[in-house]
């Protein structure tokens, strides 16, 4: 199965472009990065990807379904994570996860038997009682994710999930999320920051719309650093350096 494919996708705001033919594909249980330096394109992409933005031009299929025919069964398919968190602060993390379990019409005892799995994927099972307020941006982000997870979906979408969290928790989610890959899992990063990418790690380039390259992060670095080869694709300043 392919768990995502973008064929020639491309995206305008009236008359700017944000997306140019943008074309990749993800197999199942892949973790890829999608590194970008700020205004790159990468958000637009997942909003078309999460159906927020329509599909201008190319295609977009989802573990085998076409976004465009089939939008809610592709979309049963996607977990995503978006930057802004979404979590309702005077609200438990399990009343945060039964509400978004049941938009997926999962209820009751299976609704909370998937929620303590994902959960326990994330090392969060320990929480389920705790006010979201009283937890640090780390465990709030884990949460997210493990809420990205309730209803089993094949591709897992992260739009600069670490965005404002200390290295040492940055480090935490990537490993966890690692780690949903090597169970299976097909996972998409956006980030700006090369330091979250690991030299196995596959890495989409995107600069100024354009797909710049498609390799695995140490191919893609050479004999230099991926910082320098990542400079040199996009000319960006901003690095996590
Ligand atoms: P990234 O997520 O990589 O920072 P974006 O997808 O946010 O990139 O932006 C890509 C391009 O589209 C940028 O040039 C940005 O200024 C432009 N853009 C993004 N959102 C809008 C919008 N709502 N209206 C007009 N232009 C936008």
């Amino acid at each position: 199965m392919t768990a995502l494919e973008v064929e020639n996708v491309g995206f305008r705001y009236g008359a700017r472009t944000a997306l140019s033919a943008v074309s990749f594909r993800l197999e199942e249980g892949q973790f890829c990065a999608l590194l970008g330096p700020n205004g790159a394109g990468k958000s637009t992409l997942f909003s078309i990807l999460a159906r927020l933005n329509d599909i201008q031009a190319g295609r977009v299929t989802i573990a085998d379904c076409d976004l465009a025919a089939q939008p809610l069964k592709a979309l049963a398919q996607v977990g995503i994570v978006f930057q802004q968190p979404t979590l309702d602060l005077d609200m438990t993390v399990q009343r945060n996860m039964m509400y978004f379990a049941a938009l997926h019409g999962l209820h009751g005892a299976r609704a909370r038997r998937k929620i303590e799995q994902a959960l326990s994927l994330l090392g969060m099972a320990e929480r389920s009682t705790e006010k979201v307020r009283t937890l640090n941006g780390g465990h709030r982000r884990r949460m997210e994710i493990a809420r990205a997870l309730i209803h089993e979906p094949k591709l897992l979408l992260l739009d600069e999930p670490t965005v404002g969290l200390d290295a040492e928790t940055r480090r935490a989610i990537t490993d966890h999320v690692h780690n949903l890959a090597a169970s299976g899992l097909s996972v998409l990063w956006a980030t700006h920051l090369v330091d979250e990418v690991d030299d196995g790690d596959r890495v989409i380039v995107l600069h100024e719309g354009h797909v710049r390259a498609d390799a695995t992060a140490a191919d893609l670095a050479g004999n230099r650093s991926l910082v320098d080869a990542y400079l040199e694709l996009t000319g960006a300043a901003e690095t996590s350096l």
